[in-house]
């Protein structure tokens, strides 16, 4: 869409995701409230001007002199199914005709098919059909021939949508995909365990779109792993942090190293399953603390050694308090990847980072509970977990 369509504009018609419908009044009207707050917190954000957003029958019609830039920054905000910039028009007839023409003048090209779409709402002298028809030809007579036009009610090219609302009316040609899913907000906190690895951001990036903000929590493994990692880890958050503005910007950064090398001093085949069920743990600590209902994980069944199903059994014994959720659990790595590239944290979680130098070189793909509690034995674990909470450094980023 051309930003110098903007002065042609002076509304965005924002479509609230299919979802939000089959919530009851209460609900939906909590969801409603999230949604423009969120919104106007991130127009705010993007310096993009708006005079006033009004809600009516499940859209937010937003005023605005910059509705391409409007329309852009609201396709990352989760909760809006659809959204088109348009001109307000009065619901008159001849008005409608009128600038709806002006409209498709500007924004129809050659060859173009396009569709009239009319949705009415209130009393009228005339039905949708009559827009519908009478908008269609109007267009054909005043540059169909000039452009090539075609009308195509099936697969048009572009659709010229009326949406007529009691006394006004607003006409739009071009719409953008938002990208669903429920406000944020709109659920609980999760603590998330972070590696700045591709899956982890996917993981966040799916529980963050139903609507739960999280709480990023990355172990330093210092030094089996090096400054490169913690780097990818924090510039992979602040790309994830692009989808929940206005929610804090914190990573809270835990000191892994010492427990490693403990651990490292048991059972080498479990030393990741050992690794992680200490990262649960200290999520568990830091849930509590921050009021969250549960913990995400990048996990995926057999994704790594430590994710088979047989492992993650394991790894869960560990979480005594709150459920951890998997949101990749039956993902395959290509589907994971094609939703890092859409959200844009692919290539930052690709970038090599050192790895962990403590890994194994034959990780037990199918580690016997009583083998881990034996192994475990050896560790003070409560003296671990309080090391790490106390270890904890919040890097809030800008
Ligand atoms: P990812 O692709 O997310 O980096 P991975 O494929 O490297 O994960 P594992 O190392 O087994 O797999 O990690 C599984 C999950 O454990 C990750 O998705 C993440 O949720 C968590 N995790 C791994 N390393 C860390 C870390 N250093 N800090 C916090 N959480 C971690
Ligand atoms: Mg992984």
């Amino acid at each position: 869409m051309e930003a110098s369509l903007n002065s042609v504009y002076d509304s965005v018609i924002i479509r609230f995701s299919g979802e939000l419908w089959l919530k009851k009044v209460w609900t939906r009207k909590f969801y409603e409230r999230r949604l423009s707050r969120n919104l106007k917190t991130a127009l705010k954000h993007f310096d993009v001007p708006y005079s006033g957003v009004v809600r009516r029958h499940g859209r937010f019609y937003l005023k605005t002199s910059c509705a391409v830039d409007a329309a852009e920054k609201l396709s990352r905000i989760f909760g809006i199914s659809s959204i088109s910039p348009a001109v307000q028009l009065s619901s008159k007839f001849e008005d409608v005709l009128e600038k709806s023409t002006f409209l498709a003048s500007k924004t129809l090209q050659k060859g173009n098919s396009f569709a009239v779409q009319c949705k009415r709402v209130g009393k009228h002298d005339y039905t949708s059909n009559d827009v519908r028809k009478q908008l269609g030809q109007r267009v054909l007579d005043m540059f169909g021939e000039k452009l090539g036009l075609r009308v195509d009610l099936g697969n048009p090219d572009v659709v010229l949508g009326v949406e007529i609302r009691d006394d006004e009316a607003f006409v739009y040609s071009q719409t953008v995909d938002g990208v669903g899913g429920m406000p944020l907000g709109t659920q609980p906190k999760l603590v998330g365990l972070f590696s700045g690895g591709i899956d982890s951001a996917v993981g966040f990036w799916l529980v963050m779109k139903r609507g739960s903000p999280v709480v990023f929590v990355y172990f330093d493994n210092t030094p089996y792993t090096d400054e490169t990692t913690t780097q990818r880890a924090l510039d992979v958050a602040k790309v994830l942090f692009g989808w929940a503005i206005g929610y804090p910007k914190k990573v809270y950064i835990v000191q892994h190293g010492e427990n490693m090398k403990q651990i490292m001093e048991t059972n080498r085949k479990y030393t990741c399953l050992l690794c992680k069920r200490m990262m649960y743990r200290v999520a568990e600590r830091i849930a509590e603390e921050v009021h969250a209902e549960g913990i995400v994980t990048g996990e995926a069944i057999g994704e790594q050694a430590s994710q088979t199903l047989t492992n993650l059994r394991v790894l869960d014994a560990a979480a005594l308090s709150y459920p951890v959720h998997r949101p990749l659990l039956g993902f395959d790595k290509s589907e994971t990847v094609a939703i890092a590239r859409k959200i844009g944290t692919y290539k930052v979680s690709s970038k090599t980072a050192g790895g962990c130098t403590a890994v194994p070189y034959s990780p037990s793909t199918k580690a016997k509970m009583e083998d881990v509690l034996r192994a475990e034995e050896k560790l003070d674990i409560d003296k671990m977990v309080d090391r790490s909470m106390e270890s904890i450094k919040i890097v809030e980023l800008d």
